[in-house]
Parts: structure tokens; sequence; C-alpha cells
């Protein structure tokens, strides 16, 4: 997941993935312009600390990440299809076998680091 130090950016990256959203608590709809433009005010307002950070999903979801711990998720992209999205921003490590020899392999990697097989 894309972190940002600032809802700005972030907002610009969602705008690339969704066309609208909704405030997760509230039914309060935004498109592109009113997003960047609460975020730019929300950035001048609140700006975050270094421990802090917001988030992009693959879906266009942004959150809000506060010293490493969960995931305030703030705006949500109203694609009618509901995204399952993590409570935090560190996934359980996901264990994967090399299919070849059926040695673990590390999450990410492209190559079997035993037999050399690639990996997708
Ligand atoms: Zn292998």
């Amino acid at each position: 997941m894309k972190q940002f130090d600032c809802l700005y950016e972030a907002a610009k990256s969602a705008a690339t993935l969704s066309a609208r959203w909704r405030f997760a608590t509230s039914d309060e709809q935004y498109d592109t312009v009113s997003l960047l433009s609460i975020a730019e005010t929300s950035d001048a307002e609140n700006p975050t600390d270094e421990d802090s950070y917001y988030v992009v999903s693959p879906g266009g979801a942004i959150g809000f990440c506060e010293n490493g711990e969960e995931i305030d998720w703030l705006f949500l992209p109203d694609s009618g299809t509901a995204e399952p999205l993590p409570g935090t921003v560190e996934a359980a490590p996901q264990i994967k076998y090399c299919p070849k020899c059926g040695s673990g392999i590390i999450p990410g990697a492209h190559f079997c680091g035993k037999c050399g097989a690639r990996l997708c």
C-alpha cells in the first residue's frame, strides 16, 4: 500500500484510482475536485507529524495511520463494490512456497532462492 506524508498527495494518488468517494463515517460524497480541496484544507489545518502518514489502497480508499497503529479509513471509493480494507499497514506475512522445489520463499521475490524457479 502506498504511503504519503500529506493528505493532498494521497488524494492525488487516489484520484488516479477512483473518481468518487464517500466519507467513511457519513454519507457525504466527494468528487476529485472536492476531495483535493478538502485534502488541501486538512493539510493546512492538521499537518501530520513524523510518525503519521496517509495510505491509499489499491482501490483508491484513503486512510490515516498514526504511529504505525491501526488504519483509520477516511475516504472510501464509491465504486459500489466493497473492497476489503486492511486494519493495519503491516499485513500478516504471507508464507509462500516454491511451486517447483517446495522451499519457503520471501514474499515479493521473483525467483526461488533455492532452485531459481521463476515465481509469479
Ligand atoms: Zn524452488
